[in-house]
């Protein structure tokens, strides 16, 4: 049966916790047979024919919309992948105008997709500056765009047709709690499956405050968008532990490897090296590891298309990496003592005190309340500071 025409609920397919590394640029490209290593093997993860499976990711319709499609036509897409499509929404403050309509973009994602989100009208404003990093959190108008928001989502379900086979995520706006509970009061309405959270800033602390609002607030299926440092997934892992629906995060921190030459090393997750180009006559190879990628490395190493292929295959490399890092914290998350462990052998002094607080701070709020819970942890909690800026949101 091909992919198109699955009938099976995805939500049944869909693993309790699942990483989900955004399909994006040199990996959509890489993707194409016409791109294939000298040996004929693949080198994205999403193919029928990859070098290395992860067969659950998320896709950009703006981005990639045609190519995707081609790819999913030509079979080269393996059946069995859980695909996650954004909306292009941030598309419309980069570009000051809609690319696409609500119905537009439901229709790409059903077609393609199996899991799409919201286009939502997002809170900033943009007349604060030329660039990306300097636009502003709008929470003085968040009204005004969460029911902008939800007429988009009702637009988009209006035309929807696949309830099976794809599930509609509204995504959650805001910076802290209180604004969470506004924007989602506005924009709820029935048909929605599932839930996007995000934070404001990279500080796992921020990320905390967000589960706790979910644990407390949403019955249905969360997306986190953007959690690409460990000491941020390793929290919604822990959250899993009271959170009875699914749980999915987007990250493309992978992708340092075609943009940086940065490698994951196999045995430190968050340690990373650079190899260096050819022309700079430095390979390391003694960070090679074990997985499918460092093994197609080693044979094309002292050959010239090495230049060509090196990039890619370390963001594959890193793909694999992070997908063994969480296969283990989804055996261990419910292993409090575990998974202490794991953060004292992983974090910097600093880092693994928070994080046990954060974990202490998860337990408290699910047998007390958030309420009760953030009167012990003033000093944590001073943390889940407001951050404004955009760079620092997606
Ligand atoms: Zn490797």
């Amino acid at each position: 049966m091909s992919w198109l025409e699955e009938k099976e609920d995805v939500f049944d397919r869909l693993e309790d916790i699942s990483y989900v590394p955004v399909i994006g640029g040199s990996i959509v490209s890489f993707t194409r047979p016409e791109m294939n290593l000298p040996n004929g093997k693949n080198l994205s993860f999403a193919s029928n024919n990859s070098i290395f499976n992860c067969k659950t990711f998320l896709i950009n319709p703006y981005h990639n919309k045609k190519d995707f499609p081609k790819l999913i036509m030509d079979n080269e897409i393996a059946s069995d992948s859980i695909i996650f499509a954004d909306s292009g929404g941030l598309q419309e403050i980069r570009l000051k105008g809609t690319p696409d309509t609500p119905e537009e973009v439901m229709k790409w994602q059903q077609k393609y997709s199996n899991i799409g989100f919201s286009l939502d009208k997002i809170p900033f404003k943009t007349d604060t500056g030329s660039d990306f990093s300097t636009w502003t959190f709008d929470s003085v108008n968040l009204d005004k765009y969460a029911i902008q928001s939800k007429e988009r989502i009702r637009r988009a379900l209006s035309v929807r047709t696949e309830y099976k086979k794809f599930k509609f995520y509204a995504i959650i706006q805001g910076t802290n709690y209180g604004e969470y509970v506004r924007w989602k009061n506005i924009i709820d309405q029935p048909g929605i499956d599932g839930w996007c959270c995000k934070t404001p800033t990279n500080d796992p602390c921020n990320l905390a405050g967000t589960a706790l609002y979910a644990l407390e607030n949403l019955d249905k299926p969360i997306h986190f968008l953007g959690v690409g440092n460990l000491s941020k997934s390793i929290i919604l892992f822990y959250l899993k532990k009271y959170f009875k629906h699914k749980i999915s995060f987007d990250s493309s921190s992978y992708d340092v490897g075609s943009q940086y030459r940065r490698f994951n090393s196999p045995f430190a997750f968050n340690l990373f090296d650079s190899i260096k180009s050819e022309e700079e006559n430095s390979i390391n190879k003694t960070n090679f590891c074990f997985c499918p990628a460092c093994k197609e490395l080693r044979e094309i190493l002292d050959k010239k298309e090495l230049e060509r292929y090196i990039g890619p295959l370390i963001s594959i490399h890193n793909v694999g990496i992070a997908n063994m890092t969480f296969n283990y914290l989804k055996q261990i998350y419910k292993d409090k003592a575990k998974m202490i462990d794991f953060i004292n052998v992983t974090f910097k002094e600093s880092g693994r005190k928070k994080i046990i607080m954060i974990l202490d701070l998860i337990d408290d709020s699910y047998k007390h309340g958030f309420n009760e819970a953030i009167k012990k942890y003033k000093n944590l909690i001073k943390e889940f500071k407001k951050t404004t800026k955009q760079a620092t949101l997606f």
